[in-house]
């Protein structure tokens, strides 16, 4: 099986492992290591995150394009390309032809972007893709907040020195999703990001609303209300050039990911560079009374599916 331009784990770690700055914060189910990089001495944080989701290799390309385009001016830059290894490591050894929920979870069978805390005041949710108690979703949110290694260890990684800024990479939709605020500063604050992202070139929506968006233990949540962080998801490929390909190629990979990645590379990485360094004429947002507190995950707080 070829996946084109896209290097695979070993090259990846090896190029995260002999970077100057480079880090192992933990290990993943199958002891993995967890790498991240860090450029920069001087300023906060800012913070880009991909391949939480062991499918979306694309996330994981952009993410190594940002490194590669080196420091941040006035900032420490801090890259984790890879959050989830195990599930990276089995579309790699399945030819990223299984069901997507088997590619998209940790080796524990969780969604780690299901598995963060839920900010205080999370409403039960029915929407689909809010998170599911049932093992076998592809949305399992697993036993307890924080189950599993690879999330732990990204806790560890960032709370004595949480970042200012995160862009989490994902595929496919061509949206950017916020932390879900309801303020209007805060909200204010995620359309300035999402402009400087716009201006520089991404051609995606920003999708959600506070009164739609709900709470699902994703990782833009609880970056921004349990650390005080501006998070913001960035889902690149667009619906109808994945389906375009899909058609052509009917495997999750495809689906997921453009065959040669080369062009979108080229353009959201200096993307998410901008949303970053836009980032930086911000204050951090304010931790709300109460919105710091996260709950643990309940039934009252839950829709067991
Ligand atoms: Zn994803």
């Amino acid at each position: 099986v070829s996946f084109g331009a896209y290097p695979g784990l070993r090259d990846q770690s090896d190029v995260l492992g002999s970077h100057n700055g480079s880090i192992t914060y933990g290990t993943s189910v199958q002891g993995r290591p967890l790498q991240a990089v860090e450029l920069g001495t001087e300023g906060p944080r800012v913070l880009v995150t991909a391949g939480l989701h062991g499918i979306e290799w694309i996330g994981i390309a952009v993410a190594m394009e940002v490194l590669r385009l080196g420091p941040i001016p006035g900032a420490r830059l801090l890259v984790c390309p890879v959050l989830n290894p195990d599930g990276v490591a089995r579309t790699e050894a399945t030819g990223g032809d299984a069901p997507v929920g088997a590619l998209r979870k940790n080796a524990n069978g969780v969604d780690l972007n299901r598995n963060f805390p839920l900010p205080y005041g999370a409403r039960p949710s029915r929407i689909p893709f809010a998170g599911a108690m049932n093992p076998s979703s592809a949305t399992y949110r697993g036993p307890a907040p924080l189950s599993e290694p690879e999330s732990r260890a990204l806790l560890e990684l960032l709370a004595d020195d949480p970042p200012h800024a995160a862009i989490n990479l994902h595929s496919f939709m061509g949206t950017w999703i916020a932390a879900r605020v309801w303020h209007p500063s805060d909200w204010a604050g995620y359309r300035r990001l999402v402009r400087a992202g716009k201006r520089a070139g991404a051609p995606y929506r920003r999708l959600g609303t506070p009164v739609l968006d709900v709470f699902t233990g994703e990782l833009e949540d609880w970056l921004h209300h349990a650390l005080g962080c501006w998070a913001v998801c960035m889902e690149c490929f667009r619906v109808r050039e994945s389906l375009r390909q899909h058609l052509r190629a009917p495997t999750a990979f495809a689906r997921f990911n453009p065959t040669d990645p080369r062009q979108l590379v080229a353009r959201d990485a200096p993307a998410v560079r901008a949303m970053l360094e836009e980032s930086l004429t911000l204050g951090r947002p304010p931790l709300r009374p109460g919105a710091d507190r996260m709950v643990p995950w309940s039934p009252a707080v839950l829709t067991a599916r």
